[in-house]
């Protein structure tokens, strides 16, 4: 059986075929259109992806270098017609032969085609200059401008009156104002700039945000766990041997400070570093820190740049002009020349994860470019995921605890509430007693409660108002999701059954879904507490950025008592007035229909918790649940982050679900039912069939997907599991193989590793 010989975690990509795909060009905006070439038989086992080759070009048969970008044993060129490669060019591996294997790993490990993969890799230029930041300056004082606008007045030249104007009342005015809202002409404004009453300024908005501001730091004395995880990674890297380090620590003890210190020492050795932050969190006080240490040889990646201005954040790392770059998931293909680090804060968060085609995750995707690079990986978190914790177990990853925050502000005081007793007692409303009493403190002393509504992934599970007992899939230990049918469906397996009336666990009459969104919640609020000053955050009140930053800013600023939201109220955001946090229904996240419910719920909860208490007062933190004894809810409420490894380990184990063992989601979308249907059949038979040789191999489904309809086109789903991830990597490639021969029309089908929710 011949199978490439790349793990999960690094080594080298054997691959071989008889034709190469090539791109002649590196030049970006050729990245579209690869050649197809014949590797001569001497070089049949030289030849990798990324490597350099010449090739002859054209029809005078030019010799160029270019880039093996794929290999195959297909063609659809007449076999006689086909070029041969040249030779092999020896300089080594260049920043770009590094990317295409990047590129290369990332279609294999994650299923996508080589040109997608490509161009996750290679950011391709595209003509949006224009859309770089300018503005117009003033030049001569507003007596002269006065004159000149006196002349112009009488040349009836309008236009360039009302741009004038304007800047007699304002020096400096955004170019796309008096362009657009003021319609002045470019020619106009060219004009005036030759005269030399105005200039126009090209504004880059991350390029050197530190020019102005001073680099004064206090730097506190590191404490000695800092200064051991900052001396192991260096030194390990020093001596040849870079690894994957895992610090697992509380918000506030000292992480970043610990990145910091490595980074520096990158750098002092002529090494570049990068770091991953999630775009929410990628706060101007977060990056201030990094500009104090390092100056403008920082740069910043997120996703209000246009694609010109990535595109020069590229090419200054490309010539050496940054050190460190500062970014979201995609800022990982920054193409520096000698990576040391790349750094991932916040490890855990579920969008390190790529949605679109290649599904690649961050960790893995980083841990792969340091091994081609010889750069060590530092992950942190406070909550950190199971498939770190779980690696740092078995020793691949160095694992530290830092469990203590320097300054001493203390953890905040948790109460469990059962919502299953106060329905005992009569009490219906949303807010248990000991909610509401605590409420009612709050209010009385002008302090900030924030009330956590977690409905995130609510897929309509089905649960005991009395004895909180959920209706789970029997094969699969998830959730059944309530169908308008009146049935239960385990999207997973596609297993099903009649909706029940009474609960089979107590007998109660109280079988039902759960049902309660934002508003009602916030209706509840004004009933209860009148006098309450109420802001609601949720998908409805922020669809856009600055209607998220001004709830935040308003609650900041004390304007309202209460902060109402989802789960995005919980990441990132110091309220040094919240003394109270509430989560109402810390079930909704528990009963999510997918494996990973538990997790998810810890780390929410942990977040949520850590919002309270953060100034000079302590905190309290009221959980309600319907399942006070789940393990998840037991251990966030004692902040117990090793207690609920251990039983969410053994959930895994026993189920064989990820990271243990390993899932791959097929994913079927059609334009016709009846087809999508036959496909995933057909794709399921021929797993089931061709794989029999791989022992423990499990398909499961196909069936409906959750959302089983979108946007017109049909979701068929299925599941494929085995403990060697590389087993299902074969299983995807012999998937693709099957529908390229099949021609697919109307169809696409979707390959998913490890998928962070259920389809
Ligand atoms: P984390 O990244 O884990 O949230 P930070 O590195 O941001 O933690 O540290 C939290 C705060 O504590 C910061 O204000 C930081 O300056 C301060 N801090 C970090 N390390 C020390 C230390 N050794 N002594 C005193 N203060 C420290
Ligand atoms: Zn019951
Ligand atoms: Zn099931």
């Amino acid at each position: 059986m011949p199978m490439a010989q790349d793990k999960a975690g690094g080594g080298d990509i054997f691959v071989s075929g008889i034709y190469a795909d090539i791109i002649v060009d590196i030049s970006h905006e050729k990245v579209d259109r690869p050649f197809q070439y014949k590797i001569p038989q001497a070089l049949r086992d030289i030849i990798c992806p990324g490597m350099r080759v010449h090739v002859p070009f054209g029809r005078g048969n030019q010799d160029k270098v270019g880039y093996v970008v794929d290999i195959t044993n297909e063609t659809e060129y007449p076999v006689d017609k086909i070029k041969e490669i040249t030779s092999v060019d020896e300089k080594g591996i260049s920043v770009e032969g590094r990317q295409i294997r990047i590129a290369y790993w990332l279609k294999r490990q994650y299923g996508s085609t080589m040109i997608t993969a490509l161009k996750t890799v290679l950011p391709v230029k595209q003509k949006l200059k224009q859309l770089e930041k300018k503005k117009i300056v003033r030049c001569i004082e507003a007596q002269a401008l006065q004159a000149v606008i006196e002349q112009c007045r009488q040349k009836h030249q309008t236009a360039r009156v009302r741009a004038l104007e304007a800047l007699l009342m304002e020096e400096e005015l955004p170019y796309e104002l008096v362009r657009q809202k003021l319609n002045v002409a470019p020619a106009a404004l060219q004009a005036l700039e030759k005269q030399g009453y105005l200039r126009i300024e090209r504004e880059s908005y991350y390029r050197n945000p530190v020019r102005q501001m001073s680099r004064e730091e206090e730097r506190p004395r590191l404490s000695g766990i800092q200064t051991q995880i900052i001396e192991d990674v260096v030194s390990d890297y020093r001596a040849g041997n870079p690894g994957t380090y895992l610090i697992h620590g509380v918000t506030g003890s000292g992480k970043t400070e610990v990145y910091l210190g490595i980074i520096e020492q990158m750098i002092a050795m002529g090494k570049q570093a990068i770091v991953l932050i999630p775009e929410i969190a990628l706060t101007y006080q977060t990056l201030l820190r990094f500009y104090k240490r390092f100056g403008d040889r920082v740069s910043v990646m997120n996703s209000t740049l246009s694609m010109g201005e990535k595109y020069d954040q590229i090419e200054r790392a490309k010539a050496g002009e940054i050190d460190v770059i500062i970014g979201p998931r995609s800022a990982l293909f920054t193409p520096f020349a000698n990576l040391g680090v790349i750094v991932i804060d916040e490890e855990h968060e579920s969008s390190y994860k790529s949605e679109s085609s290649p599904k690649y995750h961050a960790r893995e995707t980083a841990i792969q470019i340091a091994s081609l690079y010889g750069a060590s990986v530092v992950l942190g978190s406070a909550t950190p995921s199971l498939e770190a914790y779980y690696r740092a177990r078995l020793g691949e990853y160095k694992l530290y605890e830092m469990l203590d925050r320097p300054g001493q502000s203390l953890l905040p005081r948790v109460w469990t509430v059962d919502l299953r007793e106060e329905l005992k007692q009569g009490n219906r409303s949303v807010f248990g007693r000991k909610l509401k009493e605590l409420m009612e403190g709050r209010l009385r002393s002008k302090e900030q409660i924030i009330l956590f509504l977690n409905r995130r992934g609510y897929a309509g599970f089905v649960s005991c108002r009395a004895c909180g007992h959920v209706m789970k899939c029997p094969h699969c230990d998830v959730s059944l999701s309530e169908h308008r049918n009146g049935y239960m469906v385990c999207h997973y397996c596609g297993y099903e059954e009649p909706k029940k009336r009474n609960c089979p666990s107590c007998g109660s009459k109280y079988l039902m879904g759960f049902k309660a969104g934002t508003e009602q919640i916030e209706e509840a609020i004004h009933r209860e507490f009148p006098k309450a000053r109420v802001l609601r955050m949720d998908a409805d009140t922020t669809r856009t950025k600055e209607s998220y930053e001004k709830i935040l800013s308003a609650f900041a600023d004390e304007k309202a008592d209460i902060l109402l939201g989802t789960q995005m109220i919980v990441k990132g955001h110091d309220f040094p007035n919240v003394t109270l946090v509430g989560v109402l229904a810390a079930d909704l996240s528990l009963n999510q229909n997918d494996y990973r419910a538990g997790e998810r719920t810890f780390q929410l909860l942990t977040q949520a918790a850590g919002r309270a208490g953060r100034g000079e007062k302590p905190g309290e933190v009221v959980i309600q649940t319907y399942q006070p004894e789940h393990y998840s809810i037991v251990h966030a409420a004692k902040q117990d982050y090793q207690g609920f490894y251990e039983e969410e380990i053994a959930y895994r184990d026993l189920l064989q679900y990820p990271p243990v063992a390993h899932m791959l989601a097929v994913l079927i979308v059609s334009q016709i039912q009846e087809q999508g249907k036959i496909l995933s059949e057909k794709m399921t038979d021929l797993v089931n069939k061709e794989m029999k040789e791989w022992d423990g191999l499990r398909v499961i489904g196909p069936t409906d997907a959750a959302i089983s309809k979108l946007n017109d086109l049909y979701r068929h789903i299925f599941y494929v599991r085995h403990e060697d991830y590389q087993v299902l990597v074969e299983a995807k490639d012999r998937l693709e193989t099957f529908c390229k021969k099949q021609e697919l029309k109307n169809q696409t089908v979707q390959f998913d590793f490890d998928p962070m929710s259920t389809y």
